[in-house]
């Protein structure tokens, strides 16, 4: 079958559409999915021996992944996830991502890996398929019981690829897997990882070679992007003034890296008719064997590097990820961790919703204090500089307001307990959490159910160390910050 590209080459299924078609059971697939079903069939044949793929489960800007079935040697039927990473990635890439999965994943709440398929430059990892719920869905259904044992399965990950030398990079709740009824949990994607200065993961290292810059910029997704620094802000209220010392030849080198001579390069457009591509990204069409090796040959070292903005999440970086600090560590996982640990007290979800990395910082500051963040800025060399002062706020206080279990202090007009989200997060035009981006489906915020159902969930009953952990999760000075290991060892888990 032919498959139409203007078809396949479509921007717009976002994870949403996908979702829209995730819970129908034996449903018909839509025109979009079975195309793209039929691509990767054409893309890696070797797949159709082994799989029946049944539907497309998940579509990001690096990745599509799918659900697909498997006949067992004991007669047996079982699901994988297909995650079949866009052909544009750069190889070192794909095998760091595949390399975290193997020596880390299959234990400790991490996701394991069974097999990778290749042909030419597409790669399909394939991982046990792990049933789960959409984290909007449940967020308002929890009790405060399994948020507790949601961030401890959490931070057990988190752990486990820390002592590796890990940094995942992208912790959020669509690459933490959770199911309810089960209660298992796995982190996934490791598309974003890092290694640390000491990181066991080879490939982790040859990763960071591979680019010398130093890892704020580079810490974009996939080598694909290399979203250039923004010199100046147009944000009136925030600033952030890079002091000399500290500031990065990242992006300057990124373009000498670009303009590279590249060997033999013929768009595959011109090749392959039907081949997808994104907006900003040619496939090269030269191919190499490398693949029967584990080594990266030269060819497939010197291939482009995409410049494909990633999307990404602004609203689950830490500050120092923020203000582009070059010293990065697995702290910025545990930020992130105190980012979800954060929407599960507060039942709000997105939490901090920005659509640039200067408004999240804003955001973070109406939270934890313009004062306290600046300071905490200082001691990893940035200045940042906020027209107002904004106070740290009470995390119990915030989190039992947002539920409901309090009335807002500056909605006096409104004391309905659960009004709208949206309302309450634009009251002031300094306090933009959860600011919605245009366009954007408000549905994504979650309103709560009656209090008197959260009560029988605990939520009456939030122990103080509860607020305490976060507060030490969401710690503003990287240096100082939790470590997973002793957020493990935190009183609210004594039990555990
Ligand atoms: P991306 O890099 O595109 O974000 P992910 O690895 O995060 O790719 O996978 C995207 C989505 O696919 C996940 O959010 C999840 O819903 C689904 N998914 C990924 N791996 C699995 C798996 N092993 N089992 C079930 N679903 C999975
Ligand atoms: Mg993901
Ligand atoms: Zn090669």
């Amino acid at each position: 079958m032919e498959v139409n590209p203007s078809v396949c080459n479509d921007g717009n299924s976002t994870e949403s559409h996908v979702k829209a078609n995730k819970h129908i059971g034996r449903r018909k697939l839509s025109l979009d999915v079975e195309n793209d079903i039929e691509y990767l069939y054409e893309a890696v044949p070797q797949l159709s021996t082994v799989f029946h793929i049944i539907d497309k489960i998940g579509e990001g800007t690096f990745s599509s992944v799918y659900l697909g079935e498997a006949l067992m040697a004991n007669g047996t039927k079982e699901k994988f996830a297909l995650k079949h990473l866009i052909p544009t990635s750069h190889p070192v890439r794909i095998a760091a991502e595949l390399q975290c999965l193997t020596v880390a994943g299959g234990k400790e709440n991490v996701m394991g890996v069974t097999y990778c398929f290749r042909k030419d430059d597409h790669c399909v990892i394939v991982m046990p398929y792990m049933e789960h719920q959409t984290f909007v869905d449940i967020i308002g259904l929890l009790s405060f019981e399994e948020v507790r044992q949601y961030i401890y399965h959490l931070l057990k990950a988190l752990q486990h690829i820390h002592q590796f030398g890990i940094i995942h990079r992208d912790i959020k709740p669509t690459n933490f897997l959770y199911n309810r009824q089960e209660k298992m949990f796995a982190l996934v994607d490791f598309g974003l990882a890092q290694g640390t200065a000491d990181t066991q993961i080879e490939l982790l290292k040859e990763l960071s070679g591979l680019c010398k810059a130093p890892r704020a910029v580079f810490g974009e997704r996939n080598l694909n992007s290399c979203t250039p620094v923004p010199t100046k802000t147009t944000d009136p209220k925030i600033e952030l003034v890079k002091s000399t010392k500290t500031e990065d030849p990242a992006t300057r080198k990124f373009v000498t890296a670009h303009r590279r001579p590249l060997p033999v390069k013929t768009p595959v457009s011109n090749q392959r008719p039907n081949q997808r591509t994104t907006p900003a990204a040619v496939n090269l069409g030269f191919t190499c064997s490398c693949y029967t090796t584990d080594r990266v040959c030269n060819i497939c070292m010197s291939r482009k590097q995409q410049v494909a903005p990633r999307a990404g999440t602004p609203g689950f970086r830490a500050p120092e990820v923020l203000t582009k600090c070059p010293n990065q560590g697995t702290a910025i996982d545990i930020w992130s961790a105190g980012v979800i640990l954060l929407s599960l007290l507060s039942g709000r979800y997105p939490f901090f919703k920005a659509s640039d990395d200067l408004i999240a910082l804003t955001q973070i500051m109406t939270i934890r204090g313009s004062r306290e963040t600046i300071q905490a800025a200082k001691t990893f060399g940035k200045s940042v500089v906020c027209s107002r002062e904004l106070p740290r706020q009470d995390l119990r206080t915030l989190c039992e307001t947002l539920r409901g279990r309090r009335p807002s202090p500056d909605d006096e007009a409104t004391p309905h307990p659960h009004r709208d989200t949206t309302t309450c997060h634009h009251h002031t035009h300094d306090t933009p959490i959860s600011t919605d981006l245009p366009g954007e489906p408000s549905r994504q915020h979650q309103t709560l159910a009656e209090p008197e159902a959260q009560d029988e969930r605990g939520w009456d009953r939030v122990p103080d160390e509860a607020y305490d952990l976060l507060d030490r999760l969401l710690g503003l000075n990287p240096a100082k910050r939790i470590t997973a290991a002793q957020a493990l060892q935190h009183p609210l888990f004594t039990d555990l």
